[in-house]
C-alpha cells in the first residue's frame, strides 16, 4: 500500500498551496483530486481577498494593520466568528497579498479599496486580480504545478477520495476511488481541503432547512465534511447561514445561479428604482439600506429566501440597467417565457401571475408612490424614490437568496485539528471552506475572509505539517 507523510485531499484554493509549502518543506506528499484540474473554486470565485500592512498600502499611504482588520471583522459580524482562527490569519493575510505580487499577480489597478459589495470595511483592504479567481490561479498554479514535479510529491487527478480510514482512533489514511478502481493509501496525516457544499442541494437543505440557489461549483460536494463526520468530527456552524442578496437562477425553478447575471442591487453602485416584495407582496426591507448586512438579514427572515423585485416600463427606461450582465437576447426570451418574469397591466393582474397577496401589493405600490409624491415618507425608511411604480406596464422579477459559501463545516482546533465529542482526532486537519465558512465570517459576510484564509491557512499548514513530518521522515520514525 502507497505511504505518504501527508495526504492532500482537494488541489482548490486551500490545498494548493498547502501542497507549495509542504512539498517544500520536504515532505512525502500525495494530493488527491476528484476533478481534471486544479484550482477548485477559484475558477468562479471572485478572488475579493482582504489583508492589513500590505506594501500596497503603504504604497498608497493607508495605515492600517491586523489590530484593525480584526476589529473591523467583528464589528461586521458582531463576533460570530472564531477568534482563535482569526488570529491565526488575519496577521499573516497582508504577508499573503505581498507573496502574491511578488509572483506576478494582476492586481486591479483600483485595490486596495473599499467594496461595497460585502458590507464595507472602514479602511481601503480588499484586492482583486483583473480577472477575480481566475488571477489568484494563474500565480497559484505554477507554483503547484512545479511542487507536484519535485520527487517527494505525488499528484492523482480524477481520483475521488471516498473514506478516511482509522486505527485506535487515529487517521491512517484513505480509500480512494478512479474510474471505477478502488484503492487505500496511508499517511500520518490527512489534510480535508475540499470545500463546502454549496453544490449538493441534498446537504444544503438538510443542514439549514432552505431550498438550495447557489452561484458553487458542482465540485462542492461537502464529501470532505461527510468523511470526517464518519471518523468523529463534529459539525459547527449550520446554525449561521446568511444568503447573499440576490441571484436569478438559469431556469425558473433551477438552483444554479450564473455571476454574470447578477442584479445590480448594491445602491452605492445603482441605486434602487425598484420596490422588494416578498411573496405576500409586503415590503420587507429598506431598498436603499446601504447596509449589505441589513438586507441580508431581512432576506434570511422570508422562510422562502425570495422576494419580487417590482418595477414598471417607464422605470425600465429612466434607470440605469437592472440585469446589466443579461444580453439583449437572453433578457428577450426571459421576458417571453420565463414564469419568474412578470408583465401585468394592473396590480391586480401582477397578484394573479406572481401569486402575491392583491391587498398587500397595492397598499405597498400605493405607499410607496406617496412617498415619491412627497405626500408621505416611506414607510421602510427608504430616501431614494425616484418614481412612483405605475401606469399600465408593470413588471417583477422573482429573486432567491443565494450561496458563495457554506456556513457548516469540521470544528477545528486553532492548529486546525479536526476534533470531535472525544477531542482532537489524530492524524486529520481541515482547511478551507471544509471547516465551515462561517468559522472565520461568523454569521455574516466579511470581505475576501473565505479566499484569503484559505490561501493563508493552506500555506501556514503546509508548512507547519511539512516540516514536522519531514522531520520525522529524515530520522526514520513514526508520528
Ligand atoms: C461565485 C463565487 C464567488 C466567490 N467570491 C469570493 C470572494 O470574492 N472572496 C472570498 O473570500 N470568497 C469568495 N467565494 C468563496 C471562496 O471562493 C471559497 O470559499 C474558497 O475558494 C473555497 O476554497 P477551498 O479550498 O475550501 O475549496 P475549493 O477551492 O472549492 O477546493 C476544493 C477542491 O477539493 C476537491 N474535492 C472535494 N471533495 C473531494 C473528494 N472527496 N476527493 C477528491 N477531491 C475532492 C474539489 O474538486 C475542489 O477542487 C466565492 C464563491 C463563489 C462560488
Amino acid at each position: 500500500m502507497p505511504h505518504f507523510d501527508l495526504v492532500i485531499v482537494g488541489a482548490g484554493t486551500s490545498g494548493m498551496p498547502c501542497a507549495i509549502e509542504a512539498v517544500a518543506a520536504g515532505a512525502k506528499v500525495c494530493v488527491i483530486e476528484q476533478s481534471d484540474r486544479p484550482g477548485g473554486t477559484l475558477h468562479v470565485s471572485l478572488g475579493q481577498m482582504s489583508g492589513a500592512g500590505t506594501r500596497l498600502q503603504a504604497h498608497a499611504g493607508i495605515a492600517d494593520d491586523a489590530v484593525a482588520h480584526l476589529a473591523d471583522i467583528e464589528r461586521i459580524n458582531g463576533g460570530t466568528a472564531r477568534r482563535d482562527l482569526l488570529h491565526q490569519t488575519v496577521p499573516r493575510q497582508g504577508s499573503t497579498i505581498d507573496w502574491l505580487m511578488d509572483h506576478g499577480f494582476d492586481m486591479d489597478p483600483s485595490c486596495p479599496a473599499i467594496l461595497h459589495l460585502h458590507e464595507a470595511y472602514t479602511t481601503a483592504r480588499t484586492y482583486w486580480g483583473v480577472n477575480g479567481g481566475l488571477s489568484v490561479l494563474k500565480v497559484v498554479q505554477p507554483l503547484f504545478e512545479n511542487a507536484m514535479a519535485q520527487p517527494n510529491a505525488s499528484m492523482r487527478y480524477n481520483t475521488h477520495a471516498t473514506a478516511l480510514l482509522t486505527e485506535g482512533g487515529r487517521v491512517t489514511g484513505l480509500c480512494l476511488e478512479s474510474e471505477g478502481a478502488q484503492e487505500a493509501i496511508t499517511a500520518n496525516a490527512v489534510v480535508l481541503a475540499t470545500g463546502g457544499y454549496g453544490g449538493n442541494a441534498r446537504m444544503f437543505e438538510r443542514l439549514t432547512g432552505r431550498p438550495l440557489v447557489t452561484a458553487a461549483l458542482a465540485t462542492s460536494t461537502g464529501s470532505g465534511i461527510e468523511m470526517g463526520q464518519a471518523v468523529g468530527g463534529r459539525l459547527v456552524g449550520a446554525d449561521k447561514y446568511l444568503p447573499t442578496y440576490a441571484g436569478i437562477p438559469e431556469n425558473a425553478d433551477g438552483e444554479k445561479v450564473l455571476w454574470r447575471h447578477m442584479p445590480a442591487l448594491t445602491p452605492q453602485q445603482r441605486q434602487p428604482w425598484e420596490l422588494h416584495l416578498a411573496s405576500d407582496g409586503r415590503r420587507f426591507v429598506r431598498e436603499d439600506t446601504p447596509s449589505v448586512d441589513e438586507r441580508e438579514h431581512a432576506l434570511l427572515a422570508l422562510p422562502d429566501l425570495q422576494f419580487w423585485c417590482v418595477f414598471s416600463d417607464a422605470i425600465q427606461r429612466a434607470a440605469p440597467p437592472l440585469l446589466p450582465g443579461w444580453t439583449k437576447e437572453e433578457l428577450q426570451v426571459a421576458w417571453s417565457n420565463r414564469p419568474d418574469f412578470v408583465t401585468a397591466d394592473d396590480p391586480q393582474a401582477l397578484a394573479l401571475a406572481t401569486g402575491m397577496d392583491p391587498t398587500h401589493l397595492t397598499s405597498s405600490l400605493t405607499a410607496y408612490a406617496a412617498a415619491c409624491n412627497g405626500d408621505a415618507l416611506d414607510p421602510m425608511g427608504r430616501n431614494h424614490c425616484p418614481m412612483p411604480i405605475a401606469g399600465s406596464g408593470l413588471r417583477a422579477i422573482r429573486m432567491h437568496g443565494m450561496v458563495l459559501k457554506t456556513p457548516a463545516g469540521l470544528d477545528v482546533t486553532d492548529r486546525l485539528e479536526v476534533r470531535g465529542d472525544k477531542g482532537i482526532i489524530p492524524g486529520l486537519y481541515a482547511v478551507g471552506e471544509a471547516m465551515g465558512g462561517a468559522a472565520l465570517s461568523g454569521q455574516g459576510f466579511v470581505s475576501g475572509m473565505s479566499v484569503t484564509p484559505a490561501l493563508t491557512l493552506g500555506r501556514w499548514l503546509g508548512t507547519e505539517l511539512g516540516r514536522s513530518l519531514s522531520s520525522h521522515f529524515e530520522r526514520g520514525q513514526q508520528l
